[in-house]
């Protein structure tokens, strides 16, 4: 959604939000509670400055509107009985974005005065390039899931070679008119390469072609399709986080890039964001440093589709082209670390003590209903 401002909390929102006592356990989405507000008038928890989940609702309610309106497009603009590849009647997918997030429950946990929020249940469409709510939530479980196993083996490398680095590869092809024809041809030449790479560093012959990739320990990978500020016309292009033994050299990289693609030299290479100005190397013992690297990591493989920057009609175009593509993957040391997930909850909290909260869709926002306390003694709500 591009990080934009969230928007102010809708009058439903607001009305929710004055509920406030915690309610004995009850099984949930049966019973809903509206209880009272507290005596002082305030609670903290219910404050949208503070309150987490507020937070999030009202950024899922903005994710959720522009999903509603891609649905009705979809609904409004494709003819009835016409399939996605792989066989989907789009009238199908019409009705799981539109009974998408519908109904949202979250887990607020309190621990030596941080709160963790998690959304332990809810139904999801799953169509990532569509939905932007879908699109958050993949993206919170992957942060959950897998930047930890990337960090993993960054970590050790870093301190491993005296010279290593992680950079950021941005390899990119000349704009077009056609989507499908150029994100092919992206495509087609990111893997032409990969297979350069891999044959030269399991090649004995003193022979083989050398590739800069080949002094590429690791990366991960992730298509970003969008149009040229300029031109107007398609460009997709892939952002690479790349392991190296030290940094890479670009005017190789450029001279390679378009003897593979013949028509595109640009290749970008640059230490990542936190990596760039540092004179020394990173220090790989140091929380902070590790954490800006992680946040780099996962702005770079953030979202396939900027769903702000995208007309309605784009997208749907967007998802004809890639449906059932591949649109992030790993290689060489990162190997075996899955890039996609299809989870869009959070585990549930098993063994802390936790406020449950329900968000129901009341035409164009949400509304916070419930406010449940269980003891992790407790049967489980359902
Ligand atoms: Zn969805």
């Amino acid at each position: 959604m591009g990080g934009g401002p969230e928007p102010p909390a809708s009058s439903a929102m607001r009305t929710g939000t004055e509920t406030g006592q915690i309610a004995a356990a009850t099984p949930l989405l049966i019973h809903v509670h509206k209880a009272s507000a507290p005596s002082d008038g305030h609670n903290p928890l219910l404050d949208p400055t503070t309150d987490t989940v507020v937070k999030r609702v009202n950024r899922y309610a903005k994710a959720r509107r522009r999903a509603l309106q891609m649905a009705s497009w979809i609904a409004d603009n494709v003819p009835a009985g016409s399939r996605l590849a792989g066989g989907r009647d789009v009238r199908s997918i019409v009705q799981d974005i539109e009974g998408c997030g519908n109904l949202l429950e979250f887990q607020d946990a309190t621990a030596e005065g941080d709160t963790e929020t998690r959304l332990s249940a809810g139904k999801f469409c799953g169509k990532f390039r569509l939905d932007p709510l879908c699109a958050i939530r993949r993206q919170a479980r992957w942060l959950r899931e897998t930047l930890p196993k990337l960090m993993g083996v960054i970590g050790p490398y870093l301190a491993s070679e005296p010279y290593a680095t992680v950079q950021l590869m941005t390899p990119t092809i000349k704009s077009g008119r056609s989507l499908h024809r150029r994100f092919a041809h992206l495509t087609r030449s990111w893997r032409a390469w990969q297979l350069d790479r891999r044959r030269f560093i399991s090649s004995k012959s003193p022979r083989a072609q050398y590739t800069e990739l080949s002094r590429v320990a690791g990366g991960v990978f992730a298509i970003e399709i969008k149009r040229g500020s300029g031109s107007k016309q398609w460009h997709p292009h892939l952002h690479a986080v790349v392991l190296c033994e030290a940094p890479l050299d670009q005017e190789r990289l450029q001279s390679e890039w378009r003897r593979i693609t013949r028509d595109s030299f640009m290749v970008d290479v640059r230490d990542l964001y936190s990596l760039g100005g540092l004179r020394s190397m990173p220090d790989t013992a140091d929380e902070a440093v590790m954490m800006s690297l992680a946040d780099d990591l996962q702005e770079v493989v953030k979202y396939a589709v900027k769903f702000g920057d995208m007309t309605l009609r784009d997208n749907w175009l967007v998802e004809r082209v890639v449906f059932g593509r591949r649109l992030r993957g790993s290689f060489g040391n990162f190997h075996g670390i899955p890039m996609d997930t299809d989870q869009c909850c959070d585990d549930v909290f098993e063994d802390r003590p936790y406020i449950t909260r329900v968000a129901e869709w009341v035409g164009d926002s949400y509304e916070l209903s419930t406010v449940e306390q269980f003891q992790p003694d407790e049967a489980a709500p359902f």
